[in-house]
């Protein structure tokens, strides 16, 4: 039994709303284009996508990608940083917290006409406090058209990495696309679905039958792997990287990178850990041309205050997994910058 709650607009209707202006479509096409020539070698900046685990508050996140547009300038010959604003959240026993597409305000019950209005607004206000374009995970495909003219980086979370209609949506999708190793850890499966979402797919969408070329700027994220009896295997080593290479060569894959995810099952959501997952996957970029040329940044979960919250709310801290502070987030950038 399903019971009508609300119905949905259209993506026309909430882009109405809140278009892009032309002023901010300038930056979102030139941060396109510096994005997609890190994944195709064309730049070798490194990509960093950092911020919260989930976007929950308007605020805080704009507080967070102001300081983070200015970082941007003291790194941009070295890194492109892009902000997570991540407004849909997978949850791993499927109830909880989804995301602010879903509950926009923390205090009431789940809206999602209102939500989906409230992160397009948001990504709007994030292009002009940073002149930053963002990155979000994308948890049902059929609603990237409510936001995929306003951000430049995609993922495919661990949960989804297998799933025919995110790989094929993966695959219209006009920027980079990082599709994470699903929660097992299969590689052959992660590289399977980066296969699909760079060949040209034919599907059901919103109600239409598509044709998609393919996208070449589809890659793969590494954020370890967990055993099934709760144990996490990180696979963010030499070793992993230069197999994922291996696959990507035997795959004919183009565009072979590698983001490597510093929290999740890399770091078992020990937070502090992705200062030094960062630091050991820069010594090996140094030890290794080939490694180098594949690990192409990294994906960071950080906010203003480190850790998550768990009884009291905090102003500027994680509802979902625990991130890096504003502090050590600073500090790690500017090393990795300086070591890229
Ligand atoms: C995330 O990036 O916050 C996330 C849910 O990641 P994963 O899909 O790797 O668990
Ligand atoms: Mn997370």
């Amino acid at each position: 039994m399903f019971e009508k709650q609300l119905k949905i607009p259209e993506p026309e209707e909430v882009i109405n709303e809140a278009p892009l202006p032309e002023s901010l479509k300038k930056i979102k096409a030139e941060r396109d284009k510096l994005i997609a020539d890190v994944i195709t070698g064309k730049s070798d900046k490194m990509l960093v996508i950092v911020g919260p685990c989930s976007a929950h508050e308007a605020a805080p996140v704009l507080d967070y990608v102001e300081r983070l547009g200015k970082l941007n300038l003291k790194v941009k010959d070295k890194l492109v940083l892009v902000p997570r604003v991540y407004t849909g959240k997978p949850r791993t026993r499927g109830v909880g917290y989804m995301g602010m597409f879903s509950q926009p305000d923390l205090t009431k019950s789940q809206d999602i006409p209102k939500g989906l209005k409230a992160m397009r607004e948001l990504n709007l206000k994030v292009i002009e406090v940073s002149g930053l374009t963002a990155a979000d995970e994308m948890l049902y495909p059929s609603d990237v058209h409510y936001i995929e003219d306003l951000l430049s980086y995609f993922a495919v979370g661990a949960r989804s990495s297998e799933d025919q209609l995110h790989r094929s949506v993966a695959s219209g999708l006009d920027v980079p696309v990082g599709i994470k190793n699903p929660t097992g850890g299969s590689l052959e499966a992660m590289l399977n679905s980066v296969f699909a979402a760079q060949s040209g797919q034919i599907f059901k969408l919103n109600g239409w039958q598509v044709k998609t070329h393919g996208n070449p700027l589809a890659h793969s994220i590494l954020r370890g792997a967990s055993d099934g009896c709760g144990n996490d295997t990180p696979n963010f080593h030499y070793e992993t990287v230069m197999k994922v290479a291996e696959g990507y060569k035997k795959a004919g894959l183009k565009n072979p990178a590698v983001i490597i995810d510093a929290n999740h099952s890399n770091s078992g959501k020990k937070f502090k850990s992705q200062i030094r997952i960062c630091g050991e996957v820069m010594l090996n970029r140094g030890y290794d041309a080939d490694f180098k040329k594949i690990v192409k940044g990294f994906m960071i979960e950080s906010f203003l205050e480190e850790g998550c919250q768990t009884e009291d709310v905090v102003y500027g801290k994680s509802i979902t997994d625990p991130c890096l502070g504003w502090e050590d987030t600073e500090r790690l950038l500017l090393d990795i910058a300086e070591k890229a």
